[in-house]
């Protein structure tokens, strides 16, 4: 007769006892990805393994310092990307990658998960830090997503830094760009570097913003998922911010941001099993890279279908963490 409640009474303790896949899963306030390729371990020197990781605890730390001090997760977003932006290790602002014809094409987006406001920008060549198009676009804009001269006028307009063409040079990445066409490869994705963050601030609103250099050897005129809201980049309050880095083309076809929430939104999923099917299809499908994302709780996820993601978090008080390849 009191078997059943005895059963029962013993499976409620071993489900309590057993931690759920989400308390397994570190919470932070801020999480960023510095790109998904084919870097492995031993590709790189020692010293250029610690400069990645400094620069990327430097962002964390920048980001989650704005977040303490009651800043908001889109102010979080943008500075932190921008440090990464201004360093030439990463394929974003300084360090972007060469189109075909030898010049530099960046595309940025931001977006606000507490109003659903967006702003998107492509072909910016001569704004010194492309996320603050974006920033500007959404801010003082009637649009969500300018391209090319337009775009550059209007950053003009708001004051933003204009840098002479050459600034986004780099040897490393002409060499790629030269080494690329020598092979025939349409474009080349071995290059880490795409930035993009995911905050939470303490009001609970979720931001999302992803900057990059596109494609080395990129057709001039392409754009990629990045400035694509819903494919690249996406925040949305109460269900999760996500920025996403890797082979564009496959990124908007498959819609993988707003994939990922719409699985939480609709078909109840957690974040974890959300993001790690889409980058399981997305690879199935011949699509290589990764995403970042944060949810309503401060659930951080992190999968990645490439030997690397160069990615991140923090927590408001814990210690940056910082991880390069899968291994890890
Ligand atoms: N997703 C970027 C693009 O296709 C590239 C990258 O993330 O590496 O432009």
């Amino acid at each position: 007769m009191f078997l059943r409640p005895l059963i029962l009474l013993i499976c409620v303790l071993l489900m309590s006892c057993t931690p759920s896949s989400s308390e397994k899963t570190p919470k932070a306030v801020l999480v960023i990805h510095g790109g998904a390729g084919w870097i492995s371990r031993g590709s790189v020197s020692d010293s250029m393994e610690q400069a990645y990781v400094n620069t990327l605890k430097e962002s964390l730390l920048k980001g989650r310092a704005l977040i303490k001090s009651g800043g908001s997760s889109l102010d979080a977003v943008q500075i932190a990307i921008e440090h990464l932006e201004d360093s030439p290790l990463f394929n974003a602002g300084k360090g972007s990658v060469f189109t075909y014809n030898e010049t530099n094409e960046m595309d940025s987006a931001i977006m606000d998960g507490a109003t659903g406001n967006a702003g998107a920008a492509t072909g910016i060549a001569t704004i010194k830090n492309p996320i603050q198009v974006a920033r500007a676009v959404l801010d003082h804009s009637v649009h969500v997503f300018l391209s090319g001269a337009g775009a550059e006028e209007f950053a003009l307009e708001q004051g933003l830094t204009q840098v002479d063409s050459s600034y986004f040079f780099t040897q490393n990445n002409f060499d790629k760009l030269l080494e690329a066409k020598a092979s025939m490869k349409e474009v080349k994705q071995d290059k880490l570097g795409t930035v993009g963050a995911v905050a939470l601030d303490q009001n609970g609103n979720l931001a999302a913003g992803t900057s990059t250099g596109g494609m080395t050897n990129k057709r001039y005129g392409r754009i990629g998922d990045v400035p694509v809201i819903g494919a690249g980049t996406y925040a949305e309050n109460g269900v999760c911010g996500i920025s996403a880095t890797g082979h564009g083309e496959y990124f908007i076809r498959y819609v993988v941001a707003h994939d990922i929430a719409a699985r939480i939104k609709y078909a109840n999923q957690s974040i974890e099993k959300a993001s790690s099917e889409v980058i399981e299809n997305l690879k199935t499908n011949g699509g290589l890279g990764g995403v970042i994302g944060l949810d309503a709780t401060g659930t951080v996820v992190m999968p990645f279908n490439t030997k690397g993601m160069f990615r991140g978090y923090i927590s408001l008080d814990g210690e940056p963490v910082v991880a390069l390849y899968s291994d890890d």
